[in-house]
This record gives C-alpha cells, structure tokens and sequence, in this order.
C-alpha cells in the first residue's frame, strides 16, 4: 500500500499510538537509551575512530520509505547498533584528536535533556521568563569566572550583557549586521558597498562567509597575511597600513575580527594593539576565541584576553572544550542596542506587557532567529556540577597531556613541531631533513608523479601518506592544516575520555606508521 488511508473505518489494523509522551513508556525508553549510551561511553574507545564507510552506505541498508505503522524501539536500536554506529565517527572515543573537540559530559547532557524534556521555545521573556533569566545570571557568572570588563555583563547595568547562540558563525553574522547598521546610520545605506571588514589569513572561514551574508562587498573582505617569525598572529602593523589603503580609495573601514586560538595553529592574536589600531577608525572588534575561551577561566591563561576591554564583542563556544553538549556559544556585547537595532521584529502575535515595559529581554532581538532552546540549563549545570576548579584543573590537564606528546615528538628526530604549541593542540611533522636523508641521490618517485624530486611537494605527500595512514588504521584520528603550503598535521587534545595513556599511544602509533612508510623511501 503506498497512499495514506486516512480513513478511520478501513485503516490497516497496526497498533496504534496511545500517547507520545505517556509517563510510563517514556520512562521505559529513556532508561534504554540512557544504558545503551553508558555502554557506548564504556566502549567507544574499541571503536575505529574514523567511520570506514562508503559514500551511500545508508541508502544500501535501509528501506527507501517511511514506514506506515509503528516499529518498537527495540528493533530501531537494532538498526542503530547495526548500521548507524558504523557510520559515525566517533567524537567521543579517547583517541578522537581530530579538529577541536566536541565537549560532552554527564552535566552537559542532563541539562540538555532537562532543555529538550520542558520543550519550551524561549523567544521572548513571556513565553518562558526562567530560561531569558537564567541566561542572563549564567552568561555574568561565566563573564565573571573569564573576568571579562564590567561593560560586558549586565550587573554593570549599562548597555553590556551575554546571550547564548548555536555557533560562532552566528555570533559572528549577529554583530556584524549590528556594526554595519551602526556605521550605515553614520555614513548612509546607500555607501554599503564601501564597507570594508578585517581578519587575518588565520581567521575562520566562516567569518568570511558571514560578510558575504551580511551584504559586505566581496571585494572588500581583508584576509591580512600573518608571518610564520610571528607564529601567525595578525600583525597591527599590517592592519594598519591596509586601513589607510582602504581609506585612501575611499572605502570604509566597520568591522575587525581578532582571534585568540586560530584553528589552524592557535595563534593567538594581540587583542589590544589591534583594538588600539581599529578605533581611530571606529572599526567594530570582534574577538573569537571558539576553542581557546574556555582555557581562559584559568589565570594563567587570561592574559589571551587583555586588551579586550577596548573590543565591543567576544565570543566563545562551550561546546569545544568546555564539557557543554552542542551546540552552545557564547557572545558577549558592551552595547546590545546595536544588535537589536538590527534584529529585533515585533510580530502583534507576540506582543505582551513585559516587553513593552521594556523591563525584560526579549533574546530573539538578540540573534537571528525566532525560536531558540532552553540552553542556559545545560551551561548552568555544567558549571554547578563541576564547579569552576575542577573545570580550571579539567582543561590544566588536557594542556598538560599535549606537552606530553609534543615533548615525545621533540625526542625523535625524524619530526618537527611547525609552530610554538599554545594549548592542548600540537601541530607537527615528518622534517623535511627526515625525507632527503632517506633518499638515494638522484632517485625519481614515479609513483609520486607530477613533479618529480620536488622536495616540498615529496614532504607534503609523506605527511598526507603518514596521516591517512594512521586514521585508516582505526586507533586514532587526527587531521591536517596548511601553513604557508606545508601539510601539517593536527593532534588535538581534549576529549572528555582522554587520558594520559591514550595520547601515548597515539604516538607510539604515529612512530610505527612513519617507520614502515620512511622504510619505503
Ligand atoms: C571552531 C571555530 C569557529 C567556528 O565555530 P562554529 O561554532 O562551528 O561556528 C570559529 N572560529 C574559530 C577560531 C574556531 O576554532
């Protein structure tokens, strides 16, 4: 049969449903789900890390249809165990060092339950005062423990405060609209294509793509070259000689983004020289630490962040390396009134007293879009839970176990560390002496092709080789980057089940891989 009948008298006699939230069956379910998943977390490090499948595995295995009538969970776990888990990378195995991490623990996963469970759409402060409330304390507790300037929190009562997006890139898109908007009501609508906006060669992607949303001329996006003799941080200089290029052709300068952690290498950029460069010309600041914030809670750490008093936003996502299940990031503004001045819409559907006595949030002015989770439950509880020590001495550790692997690499000789390690992430590679010693001279790698005996391309294979290597064997994952046109590879420490002894292993692995392919040569 494949129309829907949706005559009640002739319906095929499947069970029907009874209640989708019935108590009774709801707990039945979760307590599977919740034993299956501690089952995972027990096993997840048996296995391979990097899913082996084909492009289209799933479609091979599965019915190309819905089905009509209901299945019972039991079989539909089948099918997850089954074919599911083999296409899933698994981001929460111990020997996942791949990008940056996925943060995940118990607290983040309760309160993110606790969020999904009450299913309320926070739009406005009347459709759920707790959850703009609770926000706005958890967004000035963690402001506090990042000891951020008082403009940034909302206990200094000026125009500051935080709000909690899904991702960077829309803290990214959310203030840059604001920016542009505060400089368009400056110099004219009508002078948009002239707006211009700064990062660096290091600054995410998605930076670049959120301009192009914004409307931001193409033309006009600054990728400012960084230098490898300045571990490739955004040189002010720099920054400053393409502002007064800019100006001189009559463009605009509106909006800056400085990092602290690129994803590359964790540069991590001087905050405060650029932010004294960008206010001659009321350039909006930007500082994303995405991966790097969070290590910032530790004193020793902080000073990443000076200067960043003199910013006008910063962001930075729990759900990296700060044990908050994703997807949850962080943004702080000095002045929420550029923001909303950009975003906020009064549909009369959602009109109320609160917000018309102007006393209350309403988040949804805050970020792009209308509906959004109850999000501060889960951040909440991941700092009650742990408490802001042991989350200091959490993420003390993970640096720690990355000073252990890049101390390993530093002993043997056949690698090199290609930039000063920061935080918990190591970038290295087989040294290109490693390769030429190896090789009889003269000899032509026709397998190698294109270009024979070039040395930075044979260099840059040896490390792809070395890699695919490694993450094809199953017992790690790793991934790459490119810097000035070397292949590097990336071991990125901070998995919540990683220990000490996993990131040993993954050296003695990446030692065994490079011996049998430096044998080859
Ligand atoms: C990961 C990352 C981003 C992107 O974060 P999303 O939350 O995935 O949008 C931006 N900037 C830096 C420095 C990052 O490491």
């Amino acid at each position: 049969m494949n129309t829907l009948n949706l005559n009640p008298q002739t319906q095929s006699d499947s069970p029907r449903i009874i209640n989708p939230l019935d108590p009774e069956e709801f707990k039945r379910q979760g307590y599977m789900i919740i034993d299956f998943l501690a089952d995972y977390y027990g096993n997840v490090g048996k296995y391979p890390v990097l899913s082996k499948v084909e492009p289209g595995y799933l479609k091979e295995l599965l019915p190309s249809t819905a089905p009509l009538g209901p299945e019972p969970i039991e079989s539909i776990l089948e099918d997850v165990k089954k074919h599911i888990i083999p296409g899933i990378t698994h981001w929460m195995s111990p020997n996942f060092f791949g990008y940056f991490p996925s943060g995940s623990s118990i607290a983040g996963f309760v309160g993110e339950m606790l969020s999904t469970g009450f299913g309320i759409v926070g739009f406005n402060w009347v459709s759920s005062p707790a959850a703009t409330e609770l926000e706005s304390i958890v967004m000035d507790w963690l402001g506090h423990v990042l000891m951020l300037p008082k403009p940034f929190l909302f206990s200094s009562n000026g125009n500051g405060g935080g709000v909690l997006l899904g991702t960077t890139c829309e803290a990214f898109l959310c203030t840059l609209v604001a920016a542009r908007d505060k400089k368009l009501s400056q110099v004219g609508t009508h002078n948009i294509g002239k707006l211009v906006v700064y990062g660096s060669d290091q600054t995410h992607s998605s930076f670049q793509k959120a301009a192009q949303i914004a409307g931001i001329n193409p033309k006009n996006y600054r990728a400012i070259k960084t230098k490898r003799s300045s571990s490739f941080t955004f040189s002010p200089d720099s920054l400053l000689s393409t502002i007064l290029l800019d100006v001189e052709n009559g463009l605009i300068p509106c909006f800056l983004c400085a990092t602290v952690g690129t994803t590359a290498t964790t540069a991590i950029d001087p905050v405060g020289s650029l932010c004294n460069v960008a206010k001659d010309y009321g350039i909006w600041v930007h500082v994303d630490a995405a991966y790097a914030g969070a290590v910032c809670i530790c004193p020793e750490f902080r000073y990443c962040l000076d200067g960043i008093e003199h910013a006008n936003s910063f962001s930075f996502n729990p759900h990296k390396w700060f044990l908050t299940n994703l997807a949850c990031c962080c943004l702080w503004v000095k002045d929420h009134t550029a923001l909303t001045n950009s975003l906020s819409t009064d549909p009369h559907f959602l009109r109320n007293k609160a917000s018309e006595s102007k006393k209350v949030i309403d988040y949804k002015d805050w970020q792009i879009t209308l509906s959004r989770k109850f999000n501060s439950l889960k951040l909440w509880l991941v700092l009650r839970s742990y408490g802001v020590d042991n989350l200091r001495n959490f993420l003390r550790q993970h640096v720690e176990m990355a000073k252990t692997f890049e101390g390993l690499v530093r002993l043997d000789r056949r690698f090199e560390i290609v930039v000063p390690r920061n935080f918990s992430l190591v970038c290295f590679r087989i040294s290109p002496s490693a390769i030429s010693n190896g090789l009889p001279n003269g000899t032509k790698f026709d397998s190698i092709g294109k270009i024979m005996n070039d040395k930075h391309y044979l260099v840059n294979e040896v490390n792809h080789k070395l890699l695919d290597s490694i993450n094809s064997s199953g017992s790690v994952y790793m991934t790459q980057c490119e810097i000035e046109g070397d292949f590097v590879i990336r071991c990125a420490i901070g998995a919540t089940l990683t220990e000490e002894k996993h990131v040993i292993m993954a050296w003695k692995l990446v030692q065994e891989h490079a011996n049998s392919l430096l044998g080859a040569f």
